[in-house]
C-alpha cells in the first residue's frame, strides 16, 4: 500500500523529466501512480439509477457484511428515506426523491399549491384512473395537476439512487491524511484503516462530496471500502451482489464506462433524454470517479455537487507561494540585520 498521489510523480506512464501536479487532471493508471507495479484492472461501481426500485437491499447488505452499526430508525416525515444521507454508519444511502413531472413532458411546476388538498386529489386520482383520464380532480387549481393517463400513470414520480463513496481518481481525503490511515488499494479504490485513524478529521472537509464522516464515540472516520476484503478473494461487493435489479454494477472501470455509454444511448433512443452520466469522465474535477452514476435529472436533485473539484488541487501552488513569502521574509530579516548601525 502507499499514501497516494504526491510521491508518485513519474509513475503514471509519463516522461520522468516532466514531473507534474498529479493532484489534478486525468490519470490513466491510478494504482500504478500510487506505486503498484503490477496492478490489476481498476475496479469500480456503475450505479444505474434508472432501474433502482428503492428496496434498500444494498444498504442492508453493506451493513451486514461490514458490521456497520444501526444509525437511527426514525422517519424524516418527508419521504421513505430514514437514513437521510451517507455517514460514518451509512456507507450506502438510497435517496428517495419525489418529483412532479407533467405527463406530456417538461419541468416540475413552480411550488405553491394555493391551499390545494393533495391528499383529496390523490384519493380522487386513485379511485378513477381509467374512467376519468381527462379531468382534473375537484379542487385542483387549473392546469396545476394532470389527471391519470390511460395507462394509469400520474405526474408524480420517484427518483431513487443508491449513493456511495466515489473512490475518486484524485482523492483529497487521502491526500490530507497525516497518518496514512487512508490508502489507495491495488484495485484503485480508497480505503480507510480504522486502527490507524487518529480521529484528526482533516479528511472530512477535504472530501468534495461530503462522504467521509467521523463517529461521535471516538472521532475515527468510516466510509465504503468497496468491500476490499471481498475483492481480495475474487468476490463482488456485498451491495452489488444483493441488488435485485442490477442497478449497482461492479467490474473493471473501463468495461463499466462502455456499458454505461450503451445504456445512456438506449435510454435516449427510448425518449428518456434527461439520462446522463455523472462522475464518469476522467476530465472532470476529480479525474473521474471509481463509482459513477447514471442519473435521470440534474445532480443537485440527488444531492450531488454539479461540478466537484478535488480540494487539494491548488496545494502545490499554495506551497510555492508560501515558500516564496518565507524566503522573502528571511531575506528582509537578514538585510535589516546587516544594515543595523554598529
Ligand atoms: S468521495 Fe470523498 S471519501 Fe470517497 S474517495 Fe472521494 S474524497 Fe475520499
Ligand atoms: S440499488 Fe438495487 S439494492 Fe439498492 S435500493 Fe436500488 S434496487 Fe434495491
Amino acid at each position: 500500500m502507499t499514501d497516494g498521489n504526491t510521491t508518485a510523480l513519474n509513475a503514471a506512464g509519463g516522461d520522468p523529466s516532466e514531473a507534474r501536479n498529479l493532484l489534478f487532471g486525468p490519470l490513466p493508471n491510478v494504482a500504478q501512480a500510487s506505486g503498484y507495479a503490477d496492478a490489476p484492472p481498476r475496479m469500480g461501481f456503475f450505479t444505474d439509477t434508472s432501474v433502482c426500485i428503492g428496496c434498500k437491499a444494498c444498504e442492508v447488505a453493506c451493513k451486514e457484511w461490514n458490521a456497520v452499526p444501526e444509525d437511527g430508525l426514525e422517519l424524516t416525515g418527508m419521504s421513505y428515506d430514514n437514513t437521510q444521507g451517507l455517514g460514518a454508519s451509512t456507507w450506502r444511502h438510497v435517496a428517495f426523491i419525489e418529483q412532479r413531472r407533467p405527463l406530456g413532458g417538461g419541468r416540475e411546476p413552480e411550488a405553491g399549491g394555493g391551499g390545494f388538498d393533495a391528499f383529496e386529489a390523490a384519493r380522487q386520482l386513485g379511485s378513477t384512473p381509467s374512467t376519468a383520464p381527462d379531468s382534473a380532480p375537484a379542487g385542483a387549481p387549473a392546469d396545476a395537476i394532470s389527471p391519470v393517463s390511460p395507462e394509469g400513470r400520474t405526474e408524480l414520480r420517484w427518483l431513487m439512487s443508491s449513493d456511495v463513496c466515489k473512490h475518486c481518481t484524485h482523492a483529497a481525503c487521502l491526500d490530507v491524511c497525516p497518518t496514512g490511515a487512508l490508502f489507495r488499494t491495488e484495485f484503485g479504490t480508497v480505503v480507510v484503516q480504522e486502527d490507524v485513524c487518529n480521529g484528526c478529521g482533516y479528511c472530512v472537509p477535504a472530501c468534495p462530496y461530503g462522504v467521509i464522516d467521523q463517529r461521535k464515540e471516538d472521532g475515527r472516520v468510516w466510509k465504503c471500502t468497496l468491500c476490499y476484503d471481498r475483492l481480495g478473494v475474487g468476490m463482488e461487493p456485498a451491495c452489488a451482489k444483493s441488488c435485485p435489479t442490477d442497478s449497482i454494477q461492479f467490474g473493471p472501470l473501463d468495461e463499466l464506462r462502455e456499458r454505461a455509454a450503451t445504456r445512456v444511448a438506449q435510454l435516449h433512443s427510448a425518449g428518456v433524454t434527461d439520462a446522463r452520466l455523472y462522475g464518469e469522465s476522467p476530465d472532470d474535477g476529480v479525474g473521474g470517479d471509481g463509482a459513477f452514476f447514471l442519473l435521470l435529472d440534474e445532480p443537485e436533485v440527488y444531492g450531488l455537487p454539479p461540478d466537484p473539484v478535488v480540494t487539494t488541487r491548488d496545494l502545490p501552488s499554495m506551497w510555492k507561494h508560501a515558500a516564496t513569502a518565507a524566503v522573502s521574509l528571511a531575506a528582509l530579516g537578514v538585510a535589516a540585520f546587516a544594515r543595523r548601525p554598529r
